[in-house]
């Protein structure tokens, strides 16, 4: 390749390795030329959204030459009302990842600290690195994050931002909210705590703190992406002081959240009791994957989320290998990045027919990668 390096961009942007982060499931079909039979690797709801949010998106369509509305006013209010605060405590955005960029562009200058935890979600450290912020790691224990090493490691270099994922992708474990709500006590001044609740839906009611606004120590973040299964359509929103909560006003891409989006994300959270539905629905694939994994003699975390992390009882080349073996049959799944969570593969709940192919795929799958590390 030829020297990729342009001199007329920023220094930190000449310091940023040229990367491709995700390889999405498309290009890896693309590449073993069929597609795949199970798309099981990227935590979406394979149910699809409510059908009043369809109907919504499919009457918006239309609209689709206006703008989107840049207050994304009505979506607030709704958020607003479900929650008892008011819309100046609820920012909204292009999904999880969009708002967490414009978080990180608001409290990180270059040099200055983050915590998260190795091996969580990666695209927060992406977004640090974006803004020239030191992303500073502790490890897990025993599968959760660590709240306690998260603080005294914000305390000890001094971070601007402290993020926990809770539940936790990738390994779909959860704290209790009296253990979130501590670690919230404990953020240290001059800190602020990112919640990412992108799972807190699937979760039990006891892992949710409760909302209180009155606190500028965190910032809650929810999407549209996992429970309600509009990944694709990109909008999630935030819930904050509103001091906190209105600084992305400043920043922000007013017309990032398109009307399809805010129409369809509008529907899918009226409609409490297709939710409760696509939770049961969920349940039973997250006992499904557990019983397959046990079938073929591998052991699954408990899991809060719609994906089970199942070890594979090996380091992270045995699972990296039972991966290739699976994509190679035509079942896409994703791994965590590091040991030793990257013991696990971990298998998003699919529809029934999709958990059914892995069934059958992943004893073959095994041996392929018995054989390959043998
Ligand atoms: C999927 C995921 C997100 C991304 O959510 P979007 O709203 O689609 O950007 C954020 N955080 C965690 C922990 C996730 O797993």
């Amino acid at each position: 390749m030829t020297d990729m390096t342009d001199p007329r961009q920023t220094a930190l942007a000449q310091t940023l390795p040229a990367t491709v982060p995700f390889v999405a499931p498309e290009r890896m079909e693309e590449l073993r030329g069929a597609p795949f039979d199970a798309r099981l690797g990227a935590n979406e709801l394979s149910f699809g959204p409510s059908p009043k949010a369809l109907e919504a998106m499919a009457q918006s369509l239309s609209g689709v030459w206006t703008y989107g509305e840049p207050e994304n006013r009505d979506l607030r209010l709704a958020i607003a009302a479900r929650h008892g605060i008011t819309p100046e405590s609820v920012t909204v955005g292009e999904g999880i990842d969009g708002l967490l960029g414009n978080l990180v562009r608001l409290y990180v200058g270059p040099g200055e600290t983050v915590v998260t935890s190795a091996g969580s979600y990666p695209t927060f450290n992406y977004h640090v690195a974006g803004f020239g912020g030191a992303l500073h790691t502790v490890p897990y224990k025993n599968d959760h994050e660590d709240p306690e090493a998260l603080i005294s490691k914000a305390r000890e270099v001094g971070a601007k931002l402290v993020y926990l994922s809770n539940p936790n992708n990738p390994m779909g474990s959860v704290h209790s909210a009296q253990t979130v709500q501590d670690m919230i006590e404990a953020v240290p001044e001059g800190c602020l705590m990112i919640l990412d609740e992108a799972y807190s839906e699937f979760a039990p009611e006891s892992t949710r703190p409760a909302i209180d606004v009155t606190d500028r120590r965190v910032i809650r973040f929810r999407t549209f992406s996992k429970a309600y299964g509009m990944a694709g359509a990109r909008i999630g929103y935030g819930i904050a002081h509103p001091v906190v909560a209105t600084a992305f006003d400043k920043i922000r891409n007013h017309f990032g959240v398109n009307r399809i989006a805010q129409a369809g994300a509008l529907a899918a959270f009226e409609d409490r009791d297709y939710l409760s539905e696509t939770l049961g629905k969920v349940a039973l694939g997250r006992a499904k994957i557990i019983q397959i994994a046990q079938d073929n003699g591998l052991t699954s975390l408990p899991s809060a989320t719609n994906f089970v992390a199942v070890d594979c009882g090996q380091d992270g080349t045995f699972a990296r290998a039972i991966l290739t073996a699976l994509a190679a049959r035509g079942v896409f799944v994703r791994m965590p990045g590091i040991a030793p969570l990257d013991r696990c593969i971990r298998i998003s709940v699919g529809r029934p027919e999709e958990l059914e192919v892995l069934a059958a795929r992943l004893p073959l799958a095994l041996a392929d990668a018995r054989a390959a590390v043998a």
